[in-house]
């Protein structure tokens, strides 16, 4: 029986060491796996806590990873500021809360992802606020739908899933002389292929689970704008614990550093694939904003950065019967989600648009023989041949 010894023993577990001297700066960015630091003195707490000194106390506050990833994001949109969230839909949900309140009136396009749809129509009425959807492609409608109650209009820059485009610059525009801002969803382009803050947009949403991820692995999102937007955004995500992990900050920083080589390899792979489509007896109808047809073609080349991005959609002749045969034949998985590098389909009636009535439907040009794919970085022959397969199986 030792108890000294075994005191000191249970003692050194748990003793706060000095930091580790490092001697240098690390070049990668490391995780910082803590939920609080340790403060100098009880007034720098104070200091910190406030956001009037730089440097991190607790993590649903700030953390490194978040801040490092921050920074990154802002510079590629152009935004003063950037907010990183658990998920694209905590993002919007940031959003949300910080831009309008009981009273307020929102303006959303009709073609926005379903659970963005949800979120600022039913969720948003429990809070008191109003909506009225619109398709964003009718700047006549959009107009006519603003009200003077009219805080945020929301939009997506290529809509889910037939990737028609918002003119962000005429939108802005309308926002604005009516005195509200507008809020752009710009997960299906990226940052690389649209920057809607520098087109006039006042704040931009990104789902990070999507392309900048890039490799399915992480649940992230991240809300970009400017100072006069931002007022009430750092408090409304500390105080509804909008706060991401270190961990997938830290992989999607990591990921950001691929971003324009997988961006720019699975567009250039994608319009060759949706001009390979176009000419395919199977295949009834593409859209691509790339394609010279695309009825939002000129917009796209107005507002796009070099690339029209790596989302295509293609109705199958044959149908629901045509797609369930072709996706069983294709080497190419059914994810229903986007932005991996590699190449994945999904059918959008089924998953992501399962809760729309026939008509409805129909209005947005989705049928049940529409199929979304996900271009990825693979050899276009590769994919094109996986393609051929699904579309030659059967009947075809
Ligand atoms: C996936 C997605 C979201 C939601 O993002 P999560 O990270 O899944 O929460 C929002 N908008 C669009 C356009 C998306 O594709």
């Amino acid at each position: 029986m030792n108890e000294q010894a075994y005191a000191a023993a249970r003692v050194a577990c748990v003793e706060t060491l000095e930091p580790l001297e490092l001697g240098a700066v690390p070049h990668a960015t490391p995780i910082y796996l803590t939920s609080v630091y340790r403060c100098p003195s009880p007034a720098a707490a104070a200091e910190l806590l406030a956001g009037e000194r730089p440097g991190f106390a607790y993590s649903r506050d700030g953390q490194p990873n978040k801040s490092q990833l921050e920074r990154r994001l802002a510079r590629l949109h152009r935004a003063e500021h950037a907010a990183v969230a658990p998920s694209g839909m905590a993002a919007l949900g940031l959003a949300l809360v910080s831009q309008i309140a009981a009273g307020d009136h929102v303006v959303l396009s009709e073609r926005l992802y379903g659970r963005t749809l949800q979120l600022f129509g039913a969720e948003a009425a429990r809070l008191g606020m109003t909506s009225t959807l619109v398709d964003p492609c009718d700047l006549t409608a959009m107009q006519a739908a603003v009200t003077e109650r009219t805080k945020l209009m929301v939009v997506e820059t290529v809509a889910n899933p037939t990737l028609r485009v918002a003119d962000i610059s005429a939108l802005a525009e309308i926002a604005h002389a009516a005195g509200a801002r507008l809020l752009v969803d710009n997960t299906f382009a990226g940052p690389l292929v649209c920057q809607p803050l520098t087109l006039g947009a006042d704040l931009v949403v990104e789902s990070l689970t999507k392309m900048i991820g890039g490799h399915s692995d992480l649940l992230l999102g991240a809300l970009c704008g400017n100072a006069d937007a931002w007022e009430r955004v750092a408090n409304a995500q500390s105080r509804w614990g909008f706060s991401p992990a270190a961990f997938d900050c830290y992989l999607a920083e990591r990921s950001l550093a691929t971003l324009p080589l997988r961006c720019e390899r699975a567009s250039d792979n994608a319009l060759a694939v949706a001009q390979w489509l176009r000419d395919q007896p199977q295949v009834a109808a593409v859209q691509y904003p790339g394609l010279s047809n695309h009825p939002d073609h000129e917009v796209a080349k107005r507002m796009f950065l070099r690339d029209f991005g790596a989302m295509i959609a293609f109705d199958l002749a044959g149908g629901r019967p045509a797609v369930d045969q072709a996706v069983d034949a294709m080497p190419i998985p059914f994810c229903p989600s986007l932005g991996e590098v590699g190449t994945t389909v999904t059918h959008p009636l089924t998953t992501s648009h399962r809760g729309l009535s026939a008509d409805e439907a129909a209005r947005l040009d989705i049928s049940p023989g529409t199929l979304r794919l996900n271009v990825g970085t693979e050899p276009v022959e590769w994919i094109l041949d996986a393609l051929r397969r699904g579309l030659t199986s059967g009947a075809g």
